[in-house]
C-alpha cells in the first residue's frame, strides 16, 4: 500500500451508487477518489491500490459520525452584536448537538413545524484524531485529524424560548458536515461564506474567532473525553439568516470546499 503525505489531503466517506454498497473513506483528487486502505485514524494513512472511483459514482457520506459534536456560541464579535449582546463571553459558551442531527453533503434540511424561525450558521469544524482529555492549549492542535464545514443549523425561536439550546440546535438533519475533512490545513486563517440560493448572507474568517482554536480545544477537554472523529465547530460569523423550504443553502470554508444542502419542511415526503 502507498503511504500518502499528511498534508495536504482532502478524506471522504463515500457510498457507490451501484454495485458494492459499503461505505469507504477516501482521498479526493479533483473529481476521482482513490480509496484508502486504513483507517483515517490510523498513524500512517495507506491508500488501498490504484483504484479509482469517480466522484459522480458516489453519493458522499458525512465525514465522520462523531459520539458528539461539541459547538462553541458567540464566538465572533460582529456575531456576538448581531444577537444583541454587547461583551464577548468570558469564557467559551459550550453546547452538544446530538450525532442523530449529522447529514452529509446533499441530504435535505427538514424544517421542524413547531418552529418559525430555523437559521443557517457557517463554521469551520474540528474532527478530532485521537482519544483525549485535559489537553493543554500547547498540544491541542496534535489531537485534531483535520478540518471539515459544518452547519449549525438552528430553531431561533425555540432558542430564546427554551434557555437551554439542546431542543433548538438539536432536530434531527440540524448538523449537515463535510464535505471532506482535509489534513494539514492552517486553522488560524480560513475564509468561513454562507450563500443562499447563491447569494452570499456570511463572509468571515477563523482569525477573528474570540476563542482561538487551541483554547477551545483546552476548555472542551478539561470537562469531557474526546474520541476519534468527534467534532468541535467553532462559532458562526455575522448573517445568519432564515431558512425556507426550497432554498438551497452552501457553507463554504477555505480549502475544505464547499457543504450544500436543500431544505424543505418536515411535512414533506
Ligand atoms: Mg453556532
Amino acid at each position: 500500500m502507498t503511504e500518502l503525505p499528511r498534508t495536504p489531503l482532502a478524506i471522504v466517506h463515500a457510498r457507490r451508487l451501484e454495485g458494492e454498497d459499503t461505505p469507504f473513506y477516501g482521498a479526493l483528487e479533483g473529481d476521482e477518489i482513490t480509496p484508502l486502505g486504513t483507517s483515517p485514524f490510523s498513524e500512517s494513512i495507506r491508500l488501498r491500490g490504484k483504484e479509482r472511483v469517480p466522484l459522480r459514482a458516489v453519493r458522499l457520506l458525512p465525514p465522520v459520525v462523531p459520539s458528539k459534536v461539541c459547538a462553541i456560541g458567540k464566538n465572533y464579535r460582529d456575531h456576538v452584536k448581531e444577537m444583541g449582546s454587547d461583551a464577548p463571553p468570558p469564557e467559551p459558551i459550550m453546547f452538544l448537538k446530538p450525532s442523530s442531527a449529522v447529514i452529509g453533503p446533499e441530504a435535505p434540511i427538514r424544517l421542524p413545524s413547531i418552529s418559525e424561525r430555523v437559521e443557517y450558521e457557517a463554521e469551520m469544524a474540528l474532527v478530532i484524531g485521537r482519544r483525549c482529555r485535559r489537553v493543554s492549549e500547547s498540544e491541542a492542535a496534535s489531537v485534531i485529524l483535520g478540518v471539515t464545514a459544518l452547519n449549525d443549523v438552528t430553531a431561533r425561536d425555540l432558542q430564546r424560548r427554551d434557555g437551554q439550546w439542546s431542543r433548538a440546535k438539536g432536530f434531527d438533519t440540524f448538523c449537515p458536515l463535510g464535505p471532506a475533512i482535509v489534513l494539514g490545513l492552517d486553522f488560524r486563517g480560513l475564509r468561513v461564506t454562507s450563500r443562499v440560493n447563491g447569494e452570499t448572507k456570511q463572509d468571515g474568517n477563523t482569525r477573528d474567532l474570540i476563542f482561538p482554536v487551541e483554547r477551545l480545544i483546552a476548555h472542551v477537554t478539561a470537562c469531557m473525553t474526546l474520541y476519534p472523529g468527534d467534532v468541535i465547530a467553532t462559532g458562526t460569523p455575522s448573517g445568519v439568516g432564515p431558512l425556507e423550504p426550497g432554498d438551497r443553502i452552501e457553507v463554504e470554508v477555505e480549502g475544505v470546499g464547499t457543504l450544500s444542502n436543500p431544505v424543505m419542511a418536515d411535512t414533506d415526503a
